[in-house]
């Protein structure tokens, strides 16, 4: 096991590349999928059972986190790895973009933000310095630059005064984070699909110097033909040596075009959430289990997956407890996408290490086009 943050590439496809973030708490395969456990838990998921879908590392909210329980309170109880039962590599986000999208009262200034609680209206301030100490007292392995992000489509005045603003929060940032060897803090390039925008922006991220570096600002509904247009770009903007990290990202087709535009990471909130409103995520594209079609269905919702929802059941016992709420109908569902979404990661990983991604992408693709099996 590595003492100090680093990142090893073994092969590289085209631009796509596979190889292992080290860090003191395991290794992190990359390209890697980072599930999301906003409230210090992956909803519906025991820790150990998102380790069984192949999990290296999870991902934590700052700002769900510092409102409740608290930032504080967790680190008085030993860290969130130990308070929510995960050893392994965490990764958090600096809370800039949720007080942005979550809270309605808000005041940004040059200093930060201050906000209200969604929860219980109570005012909290955050600001790069703030969101850099709750990251410390959470003791997360990968900490995120606190940044500011606007809601595409903006005019390009309003990506370019947020971009240069949150380059001065990087700034800020990396001096609060200080010297932590074994934790590393990624800066995020900004400037919405502004080409320059984002090249100004990996210069100044590169003049600071990060030990990673995530492409912010996309996916927030400039779909997926415009989010590709602006990867053709961006990636290649960053240090070539560094870990890249697609953030919010994304559906498995963006994902799967993401790491053939050279992306290392991804998180997203679909697998799981999806997962409780009855959506599964397969090979063969996305099943809504709420369907009546599969009232009567014996078959497994996907005979080729391992996972226990496919393994141990069928489509119609899968339809009946979602359809009655019940917590079971969550938790395999979560298990299976999760599941669908590391097996998925995995074979990017083998096909780029073999040489064979053109055929994997293109198996991905005509699998998807074919749908799901036919109704009996
Ligand atoms: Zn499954």
């Amino acid at each position: 096991m590595s003492n100090t943050f680093g990142f090893t590439i073994s092969a590289r496809q085209g631009r796509a590349r596979t190889g292992v973030v080290s860090t003191p708490k395991g290794e992190i395969r990359t390209p890697a999928f980072m599930p999301v456990g906003t409230a210090a838990t992956v909803k519906a998921m025991m820790p150990e059972n998102v380790r069984a879908t192949g999990a290296d590392i999870l991902l934590g909210n700052t700002y769900h986190l510092m409102l409740r329980p608290g930032a504080e309170r967790i680190h008085n109880l030993g860290g969130l790895h130990r308070f929510m039962n995960w050893d392994r590599p965490i990764l958090t986000d600096s809370g800039g973009f949720q007080v942005m999208s979550l809270t309605d009262l808000r005041k940004l200034t040059e200093e930060g933000v201050k906000f209200r609680s969604h929860i219980d209206g109570s005012e909290h301030n955050l600001t790069p310095e703030r969101s850099m100490e709750i990251q410390k007292l959470l003791g997360s392995d990968i900490v995120m630059c606190f940044d500011e992000c606007p809601a595409l489509p903006a005019d390009r005045k309003r990506i370019e005064e947020s971009m240069q603003l949150s380059m001065r929060w990087a700034q800020r940032s990396r001096d609060a984070f200080g010297d932590r060897p074994g934790y590393a803090l990624f800066g995020i390039q900004q400037g919405g699909l502004e080409e320059d925008l984002r090249a100004q922006s990996a210069e100044a991220l590169r003049g600071i110097e990060f030990d990673g570096y995530a492409i912010g600002g996309l996916a927030v509904g400039e779909g997926q033909e415009a989010m590709f247009g602006c990867l053709d770009y961006a990636p290649g903007q960053l240090p070539e040596d560094k870990p890249r990290y697609l953030m919010g990202v994304g559906k498995p087709d963006d994902i799967v075009g993401a790491v053939q535009r050279g992306v290392d990471m991804f998180d997203c909130v679909l697998p799981s959430r999806s997962g409780r409103t009855g959506q599964a995520q397969t090979r063969m594209g996305a099943i809504n289990l709420r369907n009546a079609r599969h009232k009567d269905d014996p078959r497994p919702l996907d005979v080729e997956c391992t996972c226990p929802a496919c393994a141990n059941y069928s489509r119609a016992y899968l339809h009946h407890v979602i359809k009655s709420q019940e917590i079971i109908g969550s938790m395999l569902l979560t298990w299976h996408n999760l599941h669908y979404y590391q097996e998925l990661m995995a074979g990017l990983r083998g096909a780029i290490a073999d040489g064979t991604l053109d055929d994997f992408v293109a198996r991905f693709h005509a699998r998807r086009a074919q749908g799901d099996i036919e109704i009996l």
